[in-house]
């Protein structure tokens, strides 16, 4: 299958004559805009995909991580291409981008309609935190119905629950087919990769072919005695970077990126919700935790802890993301914490400009290879 990037898909989506909502940061209502037949891209990760940021300098600072570059890049690039625009609440750096984007399109005379919700982030399980999370969500679908042919059904709404949630279990279940038949972590980046911009249905298609693939144990390899590791981060790391932690004789065995596990992991059971905002309440409140939610933050390091055990991994990788400042609040508590259960870290950063030449890393990740596998 020939992956497509962005703005082929853009291109092909306008043909199609789709109403286009783009979105950021990572967790948005997926299912609300899928069952009022919004084509919803969500703006993570666009670094293969943007060569140059050179029309962002007047509207952001240098000093801001790979994916708000990015993202802003290639929206002020394309505003006229797309319907609307979607946010929530999140770090500094993407707190104020709507308006610096909106004010963007603006001088080149278009303008974006756009949504937003504010995502409480001191605790989720107050009453009040309740209802005001409830009120945003009405809010929200109140404010979008103009914009859509339909009105927004529950039935409908549901059908598109069931959708993403066999969508998350198969891509979670292939990650963990991939591992446990002894087979390169890459293709479960490269599967995942390659049907992000296709539609639900063709994901699935997609991915039961893979599960087809990787049914069978891999008997080219024998790793029973390798030393086992989580990647953690905003992003994946690039196929390169796994292909060298690999090299080095190292098995990655789970994620907890912010892409993957951190968006695959929770879907509301079906019949625990009545209404939208019903779900969209225990949708974000039993969130796998993230930097980025900070009222999960208490429950992300016990939860880590949990995954090493349940996964038998020696160690623990960090994909840093350039200035993510909430990643990086994180990362030195965790990494004493995990110190101190004997699951020694390693901590690597990756820059926008950081998109070809790895070699550099590899005599780390050596390193802490051959530190795991003395241990
Ligand atoms: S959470 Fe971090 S990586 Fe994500 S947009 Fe904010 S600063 Fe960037």
């Amino acid at each position: 299958m020939n992956q497509l990037n962005l703005s082929n898909h853009l291109n092909n989506l306008n043909e199609q004559k789709d109403k286009i909502l783009f979105s950021f940061p990572l967790y948005p209502p997926l299912e609300l805009f899928h069952s009022m037949d919004l084509t919803t891209l969500v703006l993570w990760g666009l670094k293969n995909e943007i060569r140059s940021t050179q029309h962002i300098y007047k509207h952001i600072q240098d000093y801001v991580c790979s994916i708000a570059k990015h993202l802003t890049e290639f929206i002020l690039n394309n505003g006229n291409k797309i319907d609307f625009l979607f946010s929530y609440n999140a770090c500094d750096s993407l707190r104020n981008l709507p308006e610096i984007i909106k004010e963007g399109l603006k001088e080149q005379d278009y303008h974006l309609p756009s949504f937003h919700i504010h995502l409480p982030m001191n605790s989720l399980d107050r009453k009040y935190t309740e209802e005001y999370l409830k009120d945003e969500f009405t809010h929200l679908i109140s404010s979008l119905e103009p914009f859509i042919p339909n009105k927004i059904s529950f039935k409908r709404f549901s059908r598109s629950v069931e959708l993403f949630r066999e969508l998350r279990d198969l891509k979670k279940g292939l990650e963990d087919l991939i591992v446990k038949n002894d087979y390169s972590y890459i293709n479960y980046i490269k599967s995942m990769e390659a049907c992000k911009y296709l539609s639900n249905e063709n994901q699935i298609r997609f991915l039961e072919s893979k599960y087809k693939e990787f049914l069978n144990k891999n008997t080219s390899k024998s790793t029973n005695k390798v030393k086992r590791v989580i990647l953690s981060g905003i992003l994946p790391p690039p196929p390169k970077i796994v292909h060298i932690i690999e090299e080095s004789g190292l098995k990655v065995v789970g994620n907890d990126i912010a892409k993957y596990t951190r968006s695959l992991h929770y879907t509301p059971p079906k019949g625990s919700f009545k209404t939208i905002e019903d779900y969209y309440l225990k949708f974000y409140q039993n969130h796998f935790p993230c930097p980025t939610l900070l009222y999960t933050t208490d429950s992300r390091i016990p939860l880590l802890k949990e995954m090493i055990k349940q996964k038998e991994a020696n160690g623990f990788i960090f994909i840093g993301e350039k200035f993510c400042e909430y990643e990086y609040f994180e990362i030195p508590i965790l990494e004493k914490q995990l110190q101190d259960e004997n699951v020694p870290m390693l901590d690597l950063e990756f820059s926008a400009e950081d998109i070809k030449n790895y070699e550099p890393y590899r005599t780390r990740i050596d390193a802490y290879s051959e530190i795991l596998t003395t241990k």
